[in-house]
């Protein structure tokens, strides 16, 4: 498939054509940068270059396509984001949740300079969510981000969202799990032989309040007391919820049952939806919505990339 189409079919797969020209130019510009970059290659080994889904960039065919998608998609031809004479690997997400997280914490140890802890906010705001107690403060409340209410609001938000985003919370949201829900799925995911949890204690945080380390303290079916510890965000996202955890960006309230030995469940307040790095599509469309332009837009998530192009 010819490249140029792929992508505009990406910019209103990802996220639709609702959305005004500078998002659509700004997430095709994005899209073209990620798949030439070429760097994450998930589907090698069965041949082919990408697949349709969120794994890779979704891919919904021609469907969604409207004149004015396909004509921003074409204004950007060729173009893609540089960062010392090497295509920029622009990953994005859904909701970064007010910070951006950095590339090394994600993935391999492999810091990409264009990809920092850096508010999704105007201005030169300073936040630390690495401390327990300002990631908590700072979870519970709306600071004002791109991605925030205070630039959309969420009941607007579905006009924008592509056609199979889940309809709910993203800046801020709230999953409860039960005792029996999650240690079916740590016992399934993890291969373990849990009776039940009763300590989900994180250890570690990024800079964007995303989880690095999570001690789980547990009583195993031969009722002796254990301990384990999950390391990375996708990890943990994976172990805490069935269908994978929104975002690691979380504390964890415990829920006491009266009378009984174990906790009846755990509640995750969480911020953002996915792994927060590179561009955050909601805090892109935001910016858009508030007048920023194509560039501005890039140059907020990917400081020190450059626009160039690469064909005609
Ligand atoms: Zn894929
Ligand atoms: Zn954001």
């Amino acid at each position: 498939m010819p490249l140029e189409e792929y992508l505009a079919c990406v910019a209103t797969s990802e996220m639709s054509s609702e959305c005004p020209d500078t998002y659509i130019e700004a997430q095709s510009i994005v899209a073209r940068s990620w798949m030439l970059a070429n760097v994450e290659q998930k589907h090698v080994a069965l041949g082919f270059d990408v697949c349709n889904d969120d794994c890779c960039q979704r891919f919904q065919g021609v469907n969604n396509l409207t004149d004015h998608s396909r004509k921003a998609a074409r204004a950007t031809r060729g173009k893609v984001l540089m960062y010392n004479n090497k295509i920029v690997d622009a990953r994005y997400s859904k909701s970064c949740g007010g910070v951006m997280e950095r590339f090394e914490n994600l993935w391999e140890n492999d810091p990409k300079d264009y990809m920092l802890n850096i508010p999704d906010a105007p201005g030169n705001i300073i936040v630390d969510l690495t401390s327990e107690t300002d990631f908590k403060y700072w979870v519970l409340s709306v600071p004002v981000s791109f991605c925030s209410p205070h630039f959309i609001k969420e009941e607007e938000l579905h006009k924008y969202l592509g056609n199979v985003d889940e309809s709910g919370k993203y800046f801020r949201w709230k999953v409860a799990v039960s005792q029996e829900e999650l240690v079916q799925n740590l016992n399934e995911k993890l291969r373990l032989k849990i009776k039940a949890v009763e300590v989900l204690k994180p250890l570690k945080r990024a800079g964007s309040g995303r989880l690095l380390e999570l001690e789980i303290s547990y009583i195993d079916v031969d009722d002796k007391k254990k301990k384990l510890i999950i390391f990375k965000d996708y990890e943990i996202r994976k172990v805490l919820h069935r269908k994978f955890l929104y975002s690691s960006a979380i504390i964890i309230e415990h829920l006491l049952n009266d009378g009984e030995d174990f906790l009846s469940g755990f509640i995750y307040h969480g911020a953002g939806w996915g792994h927060g790095a590179g561009m955050c599509q909601i805090g892109g469309l935001g910016m858009a919505l508030a007048g920023y332009q194509t560039e501005e837009i890039l140059y907020h998530y990917y400081p020190g990339s450059e626009l160039s192009s690469v064909y005609k």
